[in-house]
């Protein structure tokens, strides 16, 4: 059996004009299931062909719409034909790019010769912005390598190489920069009508992505976050310090995507580093509420816990444990309900005991409740150093508003173990990382599909 795929063009002008594209062809009595059907090889190679006729067939019509000379209507003569090579998500195009010599009509001096290259200035880059999305998607998405691979196994792409998807998506990030620059600059009318009263919430968190070899330091740190707000979905933002300009631009412009307005109060969530919090502050150039994550503190009384656990495990009991139980199973209940001092005396008891244990007790013992006075000297200079975070969480919860990263958590997960995991063996440079992520927030975001409509207009 055979197939003949013919394309019928039609130009504005209403001429037509009918191409063969490709016949496929079939054995009259097919013998295996992989013969049924489009092979992919088969349709690439349609794709291709369907992709050139098109786009030649469009260029030739710019190029015949623009030879005419916009003022007095007469065919402006040709100079001299070249070509150029476009990069598509179905393969490279060579396109006709000809070069007509200025009406005498528009000619300042009457004896002087000037040309137009109208195709010339429609081809204002190498690809497609349709290409380089794709491309800067997948980098984002999967390792530049993998990415080079599926584009080349599934479509005619034009040959990529994983250099070519890395450079792809650090422009595709750059812009994405440059969009967040220029929207944390614009100065936007407040519509009181419109203001809601909810406080926009920024959950930040903190990760280390291994750095190449020869780079400074054998890590280096991200931060990741969520900018939340009631009745609004959250925005995703992430960066690399060292290396961003600006770095509080880029927060500035998530809060004012979330209807943030200068002067408006910003809750900050993170974990007891300072510089985080300080971000913020220098985001929005006005007043922060800072929580300590309720999910790091947690983890730090688990801990205390935890050893706990183990020195009631010890036979025969110990004399003294039951005073020290009875205050370690409060702490938790203390620091939920905002009782951040009375947990630290509970510390100072439970250390006091624990030291006492590790004095009149054998050496197994005496490590444990060593053990058990760092946690606790640990737990009580956390508390300590971050005193004006700490609030009733308990109450907070209850009103239904967020006192713990640990979605924040969940958004370093996405964002920066997925593709830059240490089990991959991956080692970034800080600037690409940087813009890796980027890209990577705008995708697992959505955002990234509006920006590409914006960069084709
Ligand atoms: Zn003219």
């Amino acid at each position: 059996m055979q197939w003949t795929v013919r394309l019928e063009a039609r130009t504005s002008a209403g001429e037509g004009e009918t191409t063969e594209l490709l016949t496929f062809s079939r054995p009259a009595i097919i013998s295996t299931l992989a013969e049924i059907g489009l092979m992919l090889a088969e349709t690439k190679t349609f794709l291709a062909r369907l992709q050139a006729s098109m786009l030649c067939g469009q260029v030739a019509e710019y190029a015949a719409h623009h030879r005419v000379c916009p003022e007095c209507g007469v065919l402006q003569p040709l100079k001299d034909r070249r070509t150029r090579q476009l990069q598509t998500l179905f393969g490279t195009v060579e396109v006709e790019v000809p070069r007509f010599k200025v009406c005498r009509c528009r000619l300042v001096a009457p004896l002087a010769e000037a040309t137009v290259s109208p195709v010339c200035a429609l081809l204002t880059a190498r690809c497609t912005p349709e290409l380089e999305q794709v491309q800067a998607e997948l980098g984002a998405r999967t390792s530049f390598r993998d990415a080079a691979r599926i584009l080349e196994t599934l479509l005619p792409a034009s040959p990529v190489t994983h250099e070519g998807v890395r450079n792809r998506t650090h422009a595709v990030a750059l812009r994405l920069e440059a969009d967040d620059r220029h929207a944390a600059a614009t100065v936007v009318v407040e519509d009181k009508a419109a203001a809601d009263a909810s406080r926009p919430v920024v959950m930040l968190d903190g990760t280390y992505v291994r750095a190449v070899p020869g780079h400074k330091t054998r890590n280096f740190e991200a931060v990741c976050g969520k900018v939340g707000r009631e009745g609004h979905s959250t925005r995703r933002f992430a960066l690399v310090r060292s290396v961003a300009e600006q770095p509080h631009v880029l927060l500035r412009a998530a809060l004012l995507d979330q209807g943030w307005r200068e002067g408006d109060a910003v809750t900050a969530i993170s974990d007891g580093d300072p510089a985080l919090p300080a971000l913020v502050r220098s985001a929005t150039g006005g007043p922060v509420e800072h929580i300590l994550d309720w999910f790091h503190l947690s983890m730090r009384v688990h801990h205390v816990e935890q050893v706990m656990r183990g020195l009631c495990a010890i036979e025969p009991p110990l004399a003294p444990l039951d005073h020290a139980q009875i205050d370690v199973e409060r702490l938790r209940h203390l620091l939920w309900n905002g009782g951040h001092e009375k947990a630290c005396e509970a510390l100072g008891r439970i250390v006091s005991w624990a030291k006492d244990a590790a004095l009149l007790n054998d050496p197994t013992v005496e490590a444990k409740a060593r053990r058990l006075v760092a946690r606790c000297t640990e737990l009580r200079s956390y508390i300590e150093n971050n005193e004006s975070a700490l609030i009733d969480y308990g109450q907070r919860y209850r009103t239904g508003k967020p006192i713990s990263t640990s979605r924040a958590e969940g958004t370093v997960n996405h964002l920066v173990s997925a593709r830059m995991n240490k089990r991959r063996q991956m080692r970034w440079p800080p600037r690409g990382a940087h813009h890796v992520l980027q890209v990577r927030a705008a995708v697992l975001d959505g955002r990234f599909g509006q920006h590409a409509i914006q960069l084709a207009a």
